[in-house]
């Protein structure tokens, strides 16, 4: 059941939701000063990040997680880009060595990473409130009044938007959210639209009949017959190995089956049909449009409270490079540090400067990460098969140049 008032309620318990509490918690804040819902009866969304990097690895390290998702996971030393057998670029992650503790990118399902984030904060003594739908909020005198679509309503005097992409906070705080480069709304009447004639991302996790040699996973194919993308998920050791597949369908495509996912499999691996690994099950498939927007601003002092934006709430971007999640978990564990502080000081006196402070820090490495995502998009998801192939030349240049697979390495992991 939820109090009747909080001193900070989080909306929302996906990764940046989650993460945000722990970091409240590990800096101080007592749990019972915390309320965080989530409108889904169950945790685990489904399965769509797959990789956490090394900077968030570190911050997670920070709330206690990092060991138990790194022996979960796929420690990848290397993810190449390749055409057929040919591998164009590298990212090689061990040269991170003197750099962090955690010299790779972990391969992982975000429903694992949920799994995981939501155990630790049970073991530090604060629990999920479900199924709780949050419908409406008002400034008053003293707090924010937020109401769920069940009858119930809280206070409190920090409310923390985690709730995603169509954050219902982030709307009804008036908080506009657009993409930088053409100024539009990705959930507006117009894209949304649009998008029935543009081909959608389909993404499966699925398991194998047989083993599937490693020499093919863990890899960006870019070949003539355009993306595929294929990486093993789970530690073989601790799990039967799960697989992710992405690729790109005709538009309008809905129904993602084992046949379907199989032969796409096939053409983006380019190999011969007798020796490609037979899919047994497909445990997670979706389809999905590419959008990029950030928030105008990640935080709002209105009547009575304050109002700071996490994660989807605040930026979204293409999944290539695996950044999304990353930067999501990265603010709210940031969001939590600046919250504690605030809170430890009964004066308050410069809560709203630090939380400007974070707002245009966060917003503007939203920013770069929109940049840097559209160009790899663009990039990898060219159709015409002549540029295709000089592309994939380029890409087999660059990756020959001494120290290239450092760079890119260093450019994924966050650690800048
Ligand atoms: C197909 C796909 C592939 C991706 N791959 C990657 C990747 O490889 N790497 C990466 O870093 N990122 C990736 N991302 C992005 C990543 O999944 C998101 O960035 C991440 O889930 C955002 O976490 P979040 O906690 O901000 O929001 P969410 O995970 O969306 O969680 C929001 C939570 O809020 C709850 N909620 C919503 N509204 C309400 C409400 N009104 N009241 C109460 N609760 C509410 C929801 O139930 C949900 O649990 C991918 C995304 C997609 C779609």
């Amino acid at each position: 059941m939820l109090p009747t008032s909080t001193s900070i309620l989080i909306i929302g318990a996906g990764p940046a939701g989650l993460s945000c509490a722990l970091s409240l918690i590990t800096n101080g804040v007592k749990p019972q000063d915390i309320t965080i819902v989530d409108a889904q009866a169950q945790g685990l969304n489904s399965s769509r990040a797959i990789v956490i990097h090394a900077k968030t690895l570190e911050e997670l390290d920070t709330v206690g997680c990092s060991d138990n998702l790194v022996s979960e996971g796929n420690a990848n030393q290397a993810l190449s880009v390749c055409s057929g057998r040919t591998t164009l670029v590298q990212a090689d992650f061990p040269t991170l060595a003197g750099r962090t503790r955690f010299p790779f990118a972990l391969i992982i399902s975000q429903t694992e990473t949920e799994r995981i984030l939501e155990e630790r904060l049970a073991e530090l003594g604060l629990s999920v409130q479900r199924p709780y739908r949050m419908s409406n909020l008002k400034g008053v005198d003293d707090g924010i009044e937020v109401s769920f679509e069940n009858g119930v309503m809280i206070k409190t005097a920090f409310l923390v938007a985690a709730d995603g992409s169509r954050s219902m906070v982030r709307s009804l705080s008036e908080i506009g959210f657009k993409d930088p480069g053409t100024g539009e709304d990705p959930h507006s009447d117009s894209v949304r639209n649009a998008s029935h004639k543009e081909k959608p991302l389909a993404i499966a996790d699925v398991h194998f009949v047989d083993d599937v040699s490693p020499s093919l996973s863990d890899k960006v194919y870019l070949g003539p017959r355009g993306l595929f993308l294929f990486f093993r998920l789970s530690n073989p050791s601790v799990h039967k190995p799960i697989y992710r597949l992405a690729c790109l369908m005709e538009p309008g495509t809905k129904d993602i089956t084992k046949d379907v996912l199989q032969n796409a499999f096939q053409i983006g691996l380019e190999l011969p049909r007798n020796q490609t690994p037979i899919m047994e099950s497909v445990i997670f498939s979706s389809t999905f449009h590419v959008r990029f927007a950030v928030a105008d601003q990640l935080y709002k002092s209105i009547e009575g409270g304050i109002i700071a934006l996490v994660g989807d709430a605040a930026h979204i971007h293409s999944p290539a490079g695996g950044q999304g999640m990353n930067l999501g978990i990265r603010d709210a564990i940031d969001l939590g540090r600046i919250l504690a502080n605030i809170l430890s000081d009964p004066m308050r006196s410069n809560a709203l400067e630090v939380l400007e402070r974070y707002s245009t820090e966060r917003r503007s490495l939203a920013l770069q990460t929109i940049k840097m995502t559209k160009a790899l998009t663009r990039f990898v998801l060219v159709e015409n098969v002549l540029i295709r192939k000089v592309r994939n030349m380029i890409m087999w240049i660059l990756g020959r140049l001494p120290g290239s697979g450092g760079r890119l390495a260093y450019n994924l992991s966050g650690l800048r």
